[in-house]
């Protein structure tokens, strides 16, 4: 009975741990909430540093510290230095005020991570800096833990262990581990300061405001808000990530994206595609230690050096909100320029995306996007080539059958060689495959059709054989064959039949085509998913708001913040 009664109480205690950590899981991330503080790889997996230096421009000087789990910077110490340099425990040549940790012909100093530890533990870094400040060289040390007091650096034991003779102290010459992270005097080999606490943390480096002003920070030519942190992943050269706040990484991120000049807007509405791509993806590149990279990986970051008053103006006009769909996040995918009609997700990609649906596009053609009409003819020679060199094994090919989406965007190619035999191409691949540098013909978008020069393989009559009907819910064609072509449009186009006038769905034709040559016409640049930011110009300059254009290319979402 007592037995009894003891495994419900671990039961229960077992249940209500569960739902704690649950519940705290919850708090802590945010399932449903926003994470304010992103944290963004600049130098990661194969381009880790030795050594990276920083340089305040708006500030005084530096704090160091960790961050914890909750992306909260916990305060150990600080520098008045403005220029440090943060680098591995390792012997690092000074050269032209760099460091490098390869031994360079010519050097005029050198950081040596050999040092003398002397004896006593203190109780903080300030405790630490004081009984530093009695002897040469000497600096506070955080060893797992710990603080200590070092003493000299340098490029051997055997150095450490004679100077360590001579101070007389009865320390003990010593270098840390290969996690520790020495910060120095930008140029010089003067140490302020040692991190090593093991694999599972980093250095935290802060810069000190100065006044009310929100500080900045130079990192390798370019201007940063927010933190860094330090990590030695597996021993190795510096993993170098910048905690920020989203808003910032967002006022970062938008003029890369779009040109600043571009209607204010059109500019919200990048704020709110690069807002809501941010958020989504937290932890994304969580093997590296932090969420997203600054790379085409994920949004081109690389400071504030772009932002301009109405670009921040933008990002701050829409500050905390998202694009959501059903409560949830969306996959905010934009391109430069559709062309005349967006595309299904499917149809590009392969996930079925409900808010990205295809929409016809009259707004875009209003601007001048450079890529309104391109064209370029192929002979069946090159058609081969492409192929051939991008690794087919294809003969001579003979002919290439086209289909089409509803929207009247590129769905798949498939080329006959003079054997029968087949490669078919669909969505993205059929955007790219006809695309060749070499030959410098190129796919630029999902919307194009191919044809023959004489226009055999046209199946379809407008009117009459040349006209282009930009409207399919005007249009009255005739089918001939058991073949319609897609015309545009939603999916629906009135066709004149042996049966009178019906409304039909298109769902898109296929049509061999045959020839010596083939001409490739086009419109638009990039892949024809979610907002258009040409598309997005234009709305601007008609007069429509971010709103509007949001929920133009993102079909049923909501514009919100997130709690
Ligand atoms: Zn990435």
């Amino acid at each position: 009975m007592k037995h009894k009664k003891f495994i419900t109480i671990f039961i229960l205690t077992a249940l209500l741990a569960v739902l704690f950590s649950g519940f705290f899981s919850t708090g802590a991330q945010g399932s449903e909430g926003v994470v304010q503080t992103v944290k963004i790889g600049l130098f990661f997996g194969d381009n880790t540093l030795p050594s990276a230096n920083l340089q305040n421009k708006i500030g005084s000087g530096f704090m160091f510290g960790f961050y914890d789990s909750g992306r909260n910077f916990n305060y150990l110490g600080e520098t008045e230095e403005t220029k440090i340099t943060m680098m591995k425990d390792w012997n690092m040549y000074i050269s032209g005020g760099a460091y490098y940790d390869k031994k360079p012909d010519s050097y005029s100093g050198v950081v040596g991570c050999y040092h003398v530890k002397l004896p006593g533990v203190y109780g903080s870094f300030q405790e630490a800096s004081q009984a530093a400040a009695a002897y040469e060289n000497a600096f506070p040390a955080y060893y797992n833990g710990v603080w200590n007091v070092c003493a000299g650096n340098y490029t051997s034991y055997d150095e450490a262990l004679s100077a360590n003779d001579s101070y007389g102290l009865g320390g003990e010459p010593m270098t840390a581990s290969e996690y520790c992270i020495t910060v120095t005097v930008t140029g010089t080999n003067k140490i302020l300061f040692e991190y090593d606490c093991g694999s599972g943390t980093g250095l935290a480096v802060v810069p000190k405001p100065e006044n009310e002003e929100k500080p900045e920070t130079w990192f390798k030519g370019f201007r940063y808000n927010g933190g860094f942190q330090y990590l030695r992943l597996t021993g190795k050269d510096l993993t170098v990530i910048n905690y920020v706040d989203i808003e910032d990484y967002v006022k970062g991120i938008v003029p890369y994206e779009m040109d600043p000049s571009w209607p204010i807007e059109a500019l919200k509405a990048q704020a709110l595609c690069a807002r809501t791509y941010g958020a989504s993806h937290i932890g994304l590149h969580k093997s590296y230690g932090f969420d997203l990279c600054n790379t085409v990986c994920c949004q081109v970051y690389q400071g504030q050096n772009r932002a301009t008053e109405i670009s921040n103006g933008a990002v701050d006009a829409t500050a905390g909100q998202y694009i959501l769909y059903d409560g949830q996040f969306c996959k905010t995918f934009f391109h430069s320029s559709d062309g005349g009609a967006t595309e299904d997700s499917e149809n590009v990609f392969h996930e079925a995306l409900p808010y990205i649906r295809g929409v016809r596009d009259d707004y875009e053609k209003t601007v001048n996007t450079g890529y309104s009409n391109w064209s370029f003819t192929y002979t069946a020679d090159e058609i081969t080539w492409i192929l051939q060199a991008k690794g087919y094994n294809c003969g001579n090919i003979v002919s290439i059958t086209p289909t089409y989406t509803a929207m009247g965007n590129i769905y798949s190619l498939k080329f006959t060689d003079d054997n029968g035999r087949n490669w078919t191409f669909s969505k993205y691949d059929a955007s790219c495959i006809l695309y060749s540098s070499t030959l410098k013909k190129y796919t630029y978008s999902m919307r194009f059709r191919i044809e023959t020069p004489g226009g055999s393989g046209t199946v379809l009559c407008i009117n009459n054989a040349n006209n282009t009907v930009e409207d399919p819910g005007t249009l009255y064609a005739i089918g001939s064959g058991e073949y319609i072509a897609s015309l545009g449009g939603t999916g629906e186009v009135t066709v004149l039949t042996g049966a009178g006038l019906e409304d039909i769905k298109i769902s898109g034709g296929s049509a061999t085509l045959s020839a010596d040559s083939y001409i490739v016409s086009g419109s638009g640049w990039g892949h024809n998913v979610g907002m258009s930011q040409y598309g997005a110009k234009a709305m601007a300059n008609l007069g429509y708001t971010y709103e509007d254009i949001i929920k133009f290319y993102y079909t049923g979402v909501t514009i919100g913040g997130v709690i």
